[in-house]
């Protein structure tokens, strides 16, 4: 058949949360022809410069196509076999809690489930992480603290319908760029005022009527200033706090004891921002990785959504906060229970009623009963010997965990590690005893749900390469061998997706939020034509915005607003460290390039690893434009070109985190980063690590 002749496939782009839907035709020699879906809600036909070039990375170079076992060729009967065995003898001879999978945002919502129902609810542990924990846990434990559940009030539409869209934390244009246009769009269409907060000036600034260049780390003291404005200034909802809420006067009382001269800004601008805040009912205020990844990241969405709730601007049109994940299925990672904190379906580890409804759900023979260990502390189990068997499954944590050096020397020392992943050439896939081949993206099919809460389907429009079989597919022969056949009896991800939809109605009747119950009768035929849908998606209900009707999920129904205060990042500057490393991605790689750093094209906008200082600092440190610089932290040292930007943070300067071992083995930034993490949500402080710094 020649390319012509194939069909087109409808799927999803699998980098950002926007979740952007693509068309997908084979050529007929193993490439793909990549167009953006115009039907697709979230980007409607747009695409960017990295879903523009799928089509470039999805060649069989460095594929991994057959199971192996100690570096030697084995067959997957082989490979299976001794992954269960080990597995259940390290549970047999130390209990559940010896062994952990580390999986990842980039797992289907069909994976994920069946990964998290092995480990919660079969081995009995809850040591189940993912890399969304580097990426949006602060948001989950925001959420959950406000509203009861890990609930985004909001559509994409708000950004366009909302009179000022405040973006903090967030370079929308290089990190979410399809939602970047349709907000660009959206300004010159209806005159959008944008603030951009962010201690360096990024591209998202070019719409910015205000940009906010504060000291790195003191978000909350800005929108402690702006609830303690809103509330001198009358600009409250008296009857909205009053019905809807609890908590304002404690909230207001400690953001009245921050000063907002801790972020360094202009004061006019400062007044300026809360002027047009005040002033503005239809607000939507973005945030993202530059809010979460702190170790004070869940105060900070705390203290955004209290100014959500004071005004009660929030579930209605143009007007709410609004999170955007970093990962394409990092959202139903969040729904299945792919945290180690959380159960699934967005129910508690800590409820006995929640544990005993998803036990008796799976005829489990057993049920996690505590929270498992976050991303940073399982890593350090696994350095201290307490896990013995770990399985990382499509991400390379040897790289983007924070003190990357030691978290590889942790996992090089594991009794036992499995690794299933598209590729064995990873820094983490070198270090494995069992590498398992899994299907990549092109080749799955499943479904993912994006930063809207818009479930879309991924579908395959090429052929597994070699033996490689869906990560579903290896959970569950893992699974049956360790002795559980029937609860992992699944032969498509059909069947796993209407497992998980009808465990929904469960957690429903119990008063959570997610609930895609209608759903749950899908034929085969039906969930292979899925159209994106939004949740909730119930007999009586399809779609749109949360807390309209102002009832949250709290016990009495009340949203809690937070007193938070303003605190520092963890690691303290010295003589000896006297600069901040801010880190973040850049326009067109994605994580650790095992995909992106396929296509050459992509290459062309920043094709090596590199150091963005301002002026200031670089004639203080006597470095030029292309010079090389060595950065040192008290975990590791890089080397990176200098690139001097009047961008740049005085005394912060930024890199990206994309390099790895293989492409830049002197640039993995993540050896740099400390293992510090914010206490309630377990995110490690990825952009405020102290750093030395001089010419190589
Ligand atoms: Fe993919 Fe995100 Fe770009 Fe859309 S905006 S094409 S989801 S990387």
């Amino acid at each position: 058949m020649d390319g012509a002749s194939h069909p087109s496939v409808r799927s999803t782009c699998p980098y950002c949360g926007v979740g952007c839907g693509v068309k997908l035709r084979a050529d007929g020699a193993g490439g793909l022809s990549v167009k953006g879906d115009p039907d697709h809600p979230a980007n409607r036909g747009r695409l960017c410069s990295k879903g523009h070039a799928l089509g470039q990375t999805v060649g069989l170079e460095d594929r991994l196509l057959t199971p192996h076992v100690h570096g030697t060729k084995a067959s997957w009967d082989e490979a299976l076999t001794l992954v269960a065995q080990r597995f259940s003898d390290t549970i047999a001879k130390h209990g559940p809690d010896s062994v952990a999978f580390y999986v990842s945002g980039q797992l289907l919502t069909e994976d994920y489930y069946v990964a998290n129902k092995l480990m919660k609810g079969f081995i009995g542990s809850a040591n189940i992480d993912t890399n969304s924990r580097l990426c949006m846990a602060s948001t989950v434990a925001g959420h959950k603290r406000a509203f009861g559940t890990d609930t985004v009030p909001g559509t994409y539409e708000d950004l366009e319908q909302a009179d000022l869209v405040v973006l903090t934390g967030s370079n929308l244009a290089w990190c979410h760029p399809v939602l970047y246009q349709r907000l660009a769009a959206a300004r010159k269409e209806r005159g959008t005022k944008i603030v951009v907060i962010d201690p360096r000036r990024t591209a998202t600034c070019d719409i910015a009527d205000l940009h906010l260049k504060l000291k790195l780390g003191t978000d909350v003291a800005l929108f402690n200033g702006l609830l303690a404005h809103l509330g001198k200034t009358g600009a409250l909802d008296a009857q909205f706090l009053k019905t809807h809420t609890s908590g304002i006067d404690e909230a207001i009382t400690a953001a009245s004891a921050d000063d907002p001269a801790t972020t360094g800004l202009d004061p006019a601008d400062i007044a300026r921002f809360y002027a047009m805040f005040a002033a503005t009912e239809r607000t939507v205020t973005v945030f993202s990785q530059g809010v979460n990844q702190s170790t004070s990241g869940t105060d900070k969405v705390n203290a955004i959504l209290n100014c959500h709730l004071a005004t009660g601007r929030i579930g209605k049109p143009g007007m709410g906060p609004f999170s955007v994940t970093g990962q394409p299925n990092a959202m139903g990672g969040r729904e299945t229970g792919g945290l180690s904190n959380m159960l699934a379906v967005h129910l508690d580890l800590e409820t006995a009623e929640h544990r005993t409804a998803v036990q008796t759900f799976w005829s489990a023979p057993r049920i996690a009963k505590r929270p498992g260990l976050k991303a940073v502390d399982m890593f350090q189990a696994v350095a201290e010997g307490r896990i013995k068997a770990l399985w990382i499954a499509c991400t390379n944590p040897a790289v983007s965990m924070p003190d990357a050096d030691a978290v590889r020397a942790a996992i090089k020392g594991c009794d036992f590690t499995v690794v299933s992943d598209i590729t064995g050439q990873t820094d983490t896939a070198r270090l494995a005893h069992v590498l398992l081949p899994a299907t990549g993206w092109g080749e799955k099919d499943g479904t993912v749900t994006n930063s809207d809460r818009t479930i879309s389907r991924q579908r395959a429009a090429l052929p597994a390469p070699g033996l490689a079989r869906p990560d579903w597919a290896i959970f569950t022969e893992v699974g049956r061998r360790m002795g559980w056949q029937d609860a992992f009896d699944y032969a498509a991800p059909s069947e796993i997706f209407r497992e998980h939809a009808a465990l929904s109605g469960i957690a429903a009747r119990l008063g959570r939020d997610f609930d895609i119950s209608g759903l749950a009768d899908l034929t085969d035929a039906d969930y292979d034509a899925l159209a994106p849908t939004r949740w909730p998606v119930t007999a009586a209900r399809a779609g749109g915005r949360f807390f309209g009707d102002g009832r949250f999920f709290t016990p009495d129904g009340r949203a809690r607003i937070l007193p938070v205060r303003q605190r520092a990042p963890a690691a303290k500057r010295t003589a000896r460290y006297p600069f901040r490393l801010n880190t973040g991605r850049t326009r067109d790689q994605w994580h650790t390039m095992t995909r992106t750093g396929l296509a050459s094209r992509l290459a062309r906008h920043l094709a090596e690893p590199f150091l963005q200082l301002h002026p200031q600092d670089a004639t203080a440190l006597n470095l030029h434009p292309a010079d090389i610089a060595q950065v040192q932290s008290p975990h590791g040292t890089a080397l990176l070109r200098v690139l001097i930007s009047d961008d740049a943070t005085l005394g912060a300067p930024f890199a990206p985190i994309h390099w790895t071992g293989e492409t830049a083995p002197a640039a993995r930034i993540d050896t740099l980063i400390a293992p510090a993490c914010d206490p309630i949500s377990g995110q490690p402080e990825s952009k405020a690590s102290v750093i030395a710094i001089e010419r190589f």
